[in-house]
């Protein structure tokens, strides 16, 4: 079933995606003090009897100082009335999120899933790979030395600062 769009401005899109008794947020573009969360929320709250919403965030492609004031200002008044998650975290975000604290909900909220930038100096190619959070947490390592891509003798590598990429997920990547 498509998505409705509950924003649509030159800078950003957010798509909604009601699955089950909840509701997948989607942003695509910018978040800035211009984003109307007033609005959003009140749209999300219209689909219906919904608990929960869970933002898609893997379509972010920057977040400023005034975005992440609103942003966190929208996510506290929405956990008042709702269950939140996120999933398909992008770079963005999650840079954000290691320096903002609650910028993904207070300590505890579900991260479905994030992504993890890698860079290829032999192809000169940056790219992403998202991940299940679950999966990172059994086994962090494998994720700072991928696969490489099909190039032959490729050499992806985790293209981050190790120690400050994963700091969202909180001590020992608990959340
Ligand atoms: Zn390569």
């Amino acid at each position: 079933m498509a998505g409705s769009i509950l924003i649509q401005t030159e800078k950003i899109t957010i798509e909604a995606q009601p699955t089950g008794d909840g509701l997948v947020l989607r942003p695509i573009g910018a978040i800035d003090e211009d984003v109307n969360f007033t609005g959003l929320l009140s749209a999300a709250l219209g689909f219906g009897p919904i608990s929960w919403v869970r933002f898609d965030l893997g379509g972010v492609a920057s977040i400023n100082s005034c975005g992440v004031r609103e942003w966190l200002l929208f996510l506290e008044k929405a956990r008042t009335k709702l269950r939140v998650e996120f999933e398909n975290v992008s770079v963005v975000m999650a840079e954000q999120a290691s320096i903002v604290p609650n910028l993904l909900g207070p300590r505890g909220s579900v991260v479905h899933s994030f992504q993890i930038p890698y860079y290829c100096s032999k192809c000169d190619q940056a790219t992403v790979r998202s991940v299940a959070t679950e999966d990172f947490k059994k086994n962090p390592a494998r994720f700072l030395k991928p696969d490489a891509c099909e190039t032959r003798g490729c050499d992806l590598q985790f293209d981050a600062l190790e120690d400050e990429y994963f700091r969202f997920l909180g001590p020992g990547n608990g959340r």
